[in-house]
């Protein structure tokens, strides 16, 4: 057999796409019950995955997660898992430049013309 080195894939609880490991975030349960993120994707328990997006994290955390998991996700938990997930895109971030420069809007040069209190010039 050849060796073909391919990368895990797993199914993102938030959306249900399947991605692969790199992609996605993963969360897990402790033995105490608890529901943390996992940046090292190496804890031992019981791991759900989800995009590295809010969009998805904000679907997982509506009980998805929980079902995912098989177990109830506090309010406690989901505050928890909405920092460590902030603080693990950033970290992401900052580990690779900024592809898209954006412009700044150009200034508007034109002064908008004043008018005094009074009519509204009909427009044509
Ligand atoms: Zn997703």
């Amino acid at each position: 057999m050849p060796h073909v080195k391919r990368v895990p894939q797993r199914t993102c609880v938030g959306c249900g796409e399947v991605e692969g490991k790199r992609e996605l975030v993963r969360f897990v349960r402790t033995p105490e019950g608890a529901v943390v993120c996992d940046p090292t994707g190496k804890r031992n328990g019981r791991g759900a995955y989800v995009h590295a997006e809010s969009d998805c994290l904000e679907r997982a955390l509506d009980g998805r997660l929980g079902h995912a998991l098989r177990c109830a996700v506090t309010p406690e938990d989901a505050a928890g898992l909405r920092q460590a997930f902030v603080e693990l895109l950033a970290a992401r971030q900052s580990k690779r430049p900024p592809q898209i420069h954006r412009a700044p809007e150009p200034l508007r040069l034109q002064p908008r013309p004043r008018r005094t209190a009074g009519k509204r010039a009909a427009r044509p």
